[in-house]
C-alpha cells in the first residue's frame, strides 16, 4: 500500500482569491496550489475593465455599500457588503505595494491613480491596469509574490477531481483531494492523492455550463461540484449574470466587451439604429448588468430573425465628443481584438449579445470562507457569502477574490484542524476513455449547454425549467455510463461537474418563484419581498430558501 502526499494547506485554483489566501497561508506552513492549465487561465487573467475600490475615506466606502446593495436586488449579506467594502482599500493598497501597476494619470509611481465608471456605480471608482487588461496585472503581480515564497509549490495542470473526508466524533472532515493531470494527452491519467490540515477551493466559476459565454475553457465549476458531492451546501445557484455585451460574430468567441465602454459614453443601438435604453431603465447604457441583458436579448428579438447582429454598441460619437481620449490607448487589448476582425471602435457598430459571465451563487460560506463541511473553505467566484444578493455590482469580484481569498487563509489558520496525516492512496487503477468516448463526452457537454441556454438562460418560465430538468436527466445517465464503470479523464470529470452545477441551477430557479436581479421569470415577472428576500440554499439536491 502507499501513502499520499502530504502538505499543510492546499489551495485549489490560481485565480485572484487562490494566489492572496496562498500568500498568507504560506507565512505558516507549505501551500500547494494548483491549477488547471498554466497558471495565467484563469477568470482572473481575462478581467478587463477593472477592479471597484473606495480609496476616498469613510463617505466613499459607504456609497460602495450603497452600490453594492442597490445592485444586488434586495439579496445583498449586509455584512458580507460591509467586509468588501471596508477591507478593499487595505487589500488594494497592499496589492499595490506587491507590484501591482494600475493606470495613474501620468507615469509617476506617485500619479493620482486614475478611475473610471461603470454600471450601477454611483461615481468613477474602478482601477485599471494597461487600459483593459487589469485582471492580467493583478495575475502577474500576485503570481510573482507568491512564486518569490519558499513555503508556496505550484502545480500546473493539475486538477482536483475528489474530495476524501473521513469521520471523526463531530461529524465529517475533508482531509485529502485526489488530482490528476489536465493535460489531455495524458495516459494512463493515476490520480494522485494529497492529504492537507485544510482544503481551500478557490476554483472560480461555470460559465461553460451556458453556450455562450465569456469565461475560459477552465470554468467548468469543477469545484463547486466537488463541494455539493462531500454534503457542503451551495447557495443562490438560480443568480447567474449574463454579461450585455459580448462580441456577436459566428463563428468567434464571445469576447468580453467590457462594461468600462459604456463608462466611457457608449450608446447601444437596435437594428433602426435607435438607442433604445431609455425605453428600459432611467440609467439608460450604465443601468445594472440584468436589466441591460434583458433590453439586449428583447431589442434582438424583437428584430427581424434574418438579421445576425441585431444589436451594436456604438463609441463612434466618443472621440470627436471627447478631445483627448485615445480609444485604442484607452482600450488597446479590445481594439487589437476588433481590429483581428475588421472592426474598430471609432468607425464602426460593434455587434453585441450577453453572454453568462459570473456565477453569484456556489458553495455556501460564512464571513470567512468556512463552507458547512469541516477542513473545507471557499473563496471568490466559487463561494457564496451572499455579497452580491441577486446581482453583482461591476468590478466588485475582484476585489471579492482579494478580500475573501486573504479572509480565507486567515479562518484557515485560525480554525483548530489537526495536522494533515497519512492516509492511503485510492488502490483504484483508473480505466482510461477511449477516443470514440471521449467524443461522446464533448456531444454531451455541447448538448447540456445548448440546454441550459435555452432553458435557463436570461429569460425562464416553469415550462423551460422543467424541460431543461428533463435534459438534464438524461444527460446525467449518459455521463453515468461511463462513471459506473470507473471511467476516468479530464473531460468526463468537467462534464459530471457541469451537470452537476446545471442540476443545482435548474433547481433553485424553478423553486425561485420571482423574478430578481439576474433571475427573470416571464412567468413570475414581480419581485415577491415577503416570501423569497431569502438565499436559497441546496444540499444534496434539495432546495430551501433562508434569511441571512
Ligand atoms: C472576460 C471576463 C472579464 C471580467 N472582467 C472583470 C472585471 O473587469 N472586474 C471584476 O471585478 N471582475 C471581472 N470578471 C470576473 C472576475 O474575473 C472573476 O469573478 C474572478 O477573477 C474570479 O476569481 P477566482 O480566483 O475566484 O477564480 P478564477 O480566476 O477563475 O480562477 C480559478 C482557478 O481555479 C482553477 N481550477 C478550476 N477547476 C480546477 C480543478 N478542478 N482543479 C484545479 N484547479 C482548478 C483554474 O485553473 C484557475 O486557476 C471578469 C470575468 C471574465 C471571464
Amino acid at each position: 500500500m502507499s501513502f499520499a502526499e502530504s502538505v499543510d494547506y492546499l489551495v485549489i485554483g490560481a485565480g485572484v482569491a487562490g494566489l492572496r489566501a496562498a500568500i498568507s497561508l504560506a507565512d505558516h506552513g507549505q501551500v500547494l496550489v494548483i491549477t488547471k492549465e498554466s497558471l495565467g487561465e484563469s477568470n482572473t487573467h481575462y478581467a478587463q475593465g477593472g477592479i471597484a475600490v473606495a480609496l476616498e475615506g469613510r463617505e466613499d466606502v459607504a456609497l460602495h455599500l450603497e452600490d453594492t446593495i442597490a445592485a444586488g436586488d434586495g439579496l445583498v449579506h449586509r455584512a458580507a457588503a460591509e467586509v468588501l467594502v471596508s477591507e478593499g482599500p487595505e487589500r488594494v493598497a497592499e496589492l499595490i505595494e506587491w507590484g501591482a501597476a494600475f493606470d495613474r494619470e501620468d507615469d509617476r509611481p506617485s500619479g493620482r491613480l486614475l478611475r473610471t465608471r461603470e454600471a450601477a456605480h454611483s461615481h468613477p471608482r474602478i482601477l485599471h491596469a494597461n487600459g483593459d487588461a487589469t485582471g492580467a496585472e493583478i495575475s502577474r503581480s500576485l503570481s510573482v509574490t507568491a512564486q518569490n515564497h519558499p513555503r508556496i509549490k505550484f502545480a500546473e495542470w493539475t486538477m482536483a477531481t475528489a474530495l476524501i473526508v473521513e469521520e471523526d466524533a463531530e461529524g465529517h472532515r475533508v482531509v485529502a483531494a485526489d488530482l490528476i493531470s489536465a493535460d489531455l494527452s495524458a495516459s494512463p491519467n493515476h490520480p494522485r492523492r494529497v492529504t492537507a490540515r485544510a482544503i481551500l477551493l478557490a476554483s472560480g466559476g461555470a460559465g461553460q455550463v451556458y453556450s455562450d459565454t465569456t469565461n475560459p475553457a477552465v470554468a467548468t465549476g469543477d469545484g463547486i461540484a466537488l463541494a455539493a458531492q462531500v454534503g457542503a451546501e451551495l447557495a443562490d445557484m438560480e443568480f447567474y449574470q449574463f454579461h450585455p455585451t459580448a462580441l456577436s460574430l459566428p463563428g468567434v468567441p464571445r469576447f468580453l466587451l467590457s462594461e468600462a465602454l459604456r463608462g466611457e459614453g457608449a450608446y447601444l443601438r437596435n437594428h433602426l439604429g435607435e438607442r433604445f435604453m431609455e425605453r428600459y431603465h432611467p440609467q439608460l447604457e450604465l443601468a445594472p448588468r440584468d436589466v441591460v441583458a434583458r433590453a439586449i436579448a428583447r431589442e434582438g428579438m424583437s428584430a427581424d430573425p434574418a438579421l445576425s447582429f441585431p444589436v451594436y454598441l456604438d463609441m463612434r460619437h466618443v472621440s470627436k465628443e471627447r478631445k483627448g481620449i485615445d480609444l485604442t490607448q484607452r482600450f488597446p487589448g479590445i481594439s487589437r481584438f476588433l481590429a483581428a476582425h475588421g472592426l474598430s471602435l471609432q468607425h464602426d457598430l460593434i455587434p453585441v449579445r450577453p453572454a453568462a459571465h459570473y456565477l453569484m451563487g456556489g458553495i455556501r460560506t460564512d464571513l470567512n470562507g468556512r463552507t458547512t463541511v469541516k477542513g473545507l473553505y471557499a473563496a471568490g467566484e466559487a463561494a457564496c457569502t451572499g455579497v452580491h444578493g441577486a446581482n453583482r455590482l461591476a468590478s466588485n469580484s475582484l476585489l471579492e477574490g482579494l478580500v475573501f481569498g486573504a479572509r480565507a487563509a486567515e479562518a484557515m489558520l485560525s480554525d483548530r484542524l489537526p495536522e494533515a496525516h497519512a492516509i492511503a492512496t485510492s488502490a483504484e487503477a483508473p480505466k482510461q476513455m477511449d477516443a470514440n468516448e471521449e467524443a461522446q463526452v464533448e456531444e454531451i457537454i455541447t448538448r447540456l449547454q445548448r440546454s441550459m441556454w435555452a432553458t435557463a438562460g436570461l429569460l425562464r418560465q416553469e415550462s423551460t425549467l422543467r424541460e431543461g430538468i428533463s435534459t438534464h436527466a438524461e444527460i446525467e445517465s449518459s455521463l453515468a455510463y461511463y462513471t459506473g464503470q470507473g471511467k476516468s479523464s479530464r473531460r468526463l470529470f468537467e462534464a459530471c461537474a457541469l451537470a452537476s452545477v446545471a442540476g443545482s441551477i435548474l433547481r433553485a430557479a424553478l423553486a425561485r418563484t420571482e423574478s430578481r436581479g439576474a433571475h427573470f421569470r416571464n412567468d413570475h415577472p414581480v419581485r415577491d419581498d415577503e416570501k423569497f428576500r431569502k438565499h436559497s440554499v441546496e444540499r444534496n439536491g434539495q432546495v430551501r430558501f433562508e434569511q441571512w
